[in-house]
């Protein structure tokens, strides 16, 4: 038997793991998990391995977003095995629970669900880990900074002002956990109609450039809103996947190189 030790003290690097990026949203519904999945892929594009841990406890949405379903295996009773799609390593809170059962757990079980999702999931040798996090300052942000090490996050805001506010609140909130803002992903940026290509502004635009520029952090992409990026998600194969040569997908591919 090996012999008791002390629980380690403050942020810890989950096992094989290079970097861990969290991508975060003061607000739902702004697009994060769409930025997460398509990001991951773009990373395995680029050759990266690439791991994405579904941690919005509240509307876990990779499985759908990457095509996944089936809960992971645990041969030893331990560890858990992370599933596979997109040249994308997976793994959600979705996959433990069913798609349509609101997850009403408790913080202690949540955050020991998020524990287990870090550190007994055998993600194998990775690159970079995406951490696809709730929306807002909450507990699972706080647990994940101070268990384990965020090398940077990435902020996904509308140009809307209610989702910027919030989206100022997740960039402090990181700020007073050390964790480093490698910048901001303006999400629905422009409405380009596919019919007959007028662009509209739907939720204001620039917001989150001018945003960026006074906070002193990078403005690393501004994604149109766009019916195929819903499509490709909803359908298992994010746009970066689905349209590999199309301008979106180019977009991702140039935020990944620079993570
Ligand atoms: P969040 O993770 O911030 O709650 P999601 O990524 O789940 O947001 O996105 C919410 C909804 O908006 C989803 O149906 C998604 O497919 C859609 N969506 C996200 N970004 C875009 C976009 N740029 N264009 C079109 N639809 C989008």
């Amino acid at each position: 038997k090996q012999p008791a030790r002390a629980a380690p003290q403050g942020p810890q690097k989950i096992p094989g793991v290079a970097h861990l990026i969290a991508v975060a949203s003061g607000k739902g519904g702004v697009g994060k998990s769409t930025v997460s999945a398509n990001l991951a892929c773009a990373l395995a594009q680029l050759g990266r391995r690439v791991g994405l841990l579904d941690a919005d406890v509240y509307g876990p949405s990779q499985p759908r977003m990457l095509g996944v379903s089936g809960r992971p295996a645990s041969p030893d009773g331990k560890t858990i095995l992370p599933l596979r799609n997109h040249g994308v390593t997976m793994m959600s809170i979705g996959l433990m629970t069913n798609e349509d059962q609101a997850v009403v757990w408790r913080g202690p079980m949540l955050m020991g669900a998020l524990q287990q999702m870090m550190m007994q999931v055998q993600w194998g040798a990775l690159d970079v880990l995406i951490v696809d996090l709730p929306p807002g300052t909450g507990d699972v942000q706080m647990t994940l900074a101070q268990k384990a090490q965020v090398d940077g996050a990435v902020i996904v805001s509308t140009p809307q002002d209610v989702a910027l506010l919030d989206a100022r609140k997740g960039l402090d909130m990181f700020k007073q956990l050390n964790v480093p803002i490698l910048g901001m992903i303006e999400n629905m940026s422009t409405h380009i109609c596919s019919n007959c290509g007028h662009e509209e502004h739907v939720f204001g635009h620039g917001g989150v450039a001018a945003e960026a520029e006074k906070l002193g952090v990078p403005l690393l992409a501004e994604i149109p809103l766009d019916l195929s990026i819903r499509l490709a998600a909803d359908g298992g194969a994010p746009i970066v996947v689905s349209q590999p040569d199309g301008p979106q997908a180019q977009a991702f591919r140039a935020v990944a190189e620079a993570l």
